[in-house]
């Protein structure tokens, strides 16, 4: 069954019973529809969509726990250029969903402490979006190269054309046909 973000993602979930049921949510959600992670975008790809995936489930310790993974592909300015280039984004953590900031301290290396809400409640989407954002690399370049985007103002010299030279042929030719051609 295709599931739409509208039925897996939309408002938030109660974080114990899911990971004490050990849902499993996965489908793909637009972009457009994450605002945090659409601000890094351009605007004219309204249908690239985010695979996700959330694994909830608890460890020995009964930590409440969510795998999250997301896939997807995005259109981001080169550094040099600004030419849009088509970059991989591709994450993986596993969230600790926590009470409070003091629990929050106490969260080991490999989790990433979320909050819950007083309700013990937590959006998907959020989550979701946060992975997408962190999985952003910090800059993309074009491997060849490509013209710096900044040089036309900063070096307009060196992007001048050098001047036209004369053919030597040509002018040969010239000199040849000059007073033998009747006319
Ligand atoms: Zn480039």
């Amino acid at each position: 069954m295709q599931e739409t973000a509208e039925q897996s993602l939309r408002g938030s979930c109660p974080a114990r019973t899911a990971c004490d049921a050990q849902q499993v949510r996965a489908g793909r959600v637009p972009m457009a529809q994450l605002p945090r992670l659409a601000a890094w975008l351009p605007s004219d790809q309204p249908e690239a969509a985010l695979s996700y995936e959330l694994r909830f489930y608890r460890d020995e310790a009964r930590a409440l726990l969510v795998a999250v993974r997301v896939e997807g592909v995005a259109q981001l300015p080169c550094a040099r250029c600004l030419v849009p280039m088509t970059v991989p984004l591709r994450g993986e953590s596993v969230v600790q969903f926590v009470h409070s900031e003091a629990q929050a301290e106490q969260v080991a290396d490999a989790y990433e402490p979320v909050m819950l809400d007083a309700d013990g409640q937590v959006s998907l989407l959020e989550l979701v979006e946060e992975e997408a954002i962190m999985a952003l690399p910090p800059v993309v370049m074009h491997e060849s190269r490509c013209a710096p985007a900044w040089q036309e103002s900063a070096e307009p010299a060196a992007e001048a054309a050098p001047a036209p030279r004369e053919n030597p042929f040509a002018v040969l030719a010239g000199l040849r046909g000059d007073g033998k051609v009747k006319s």
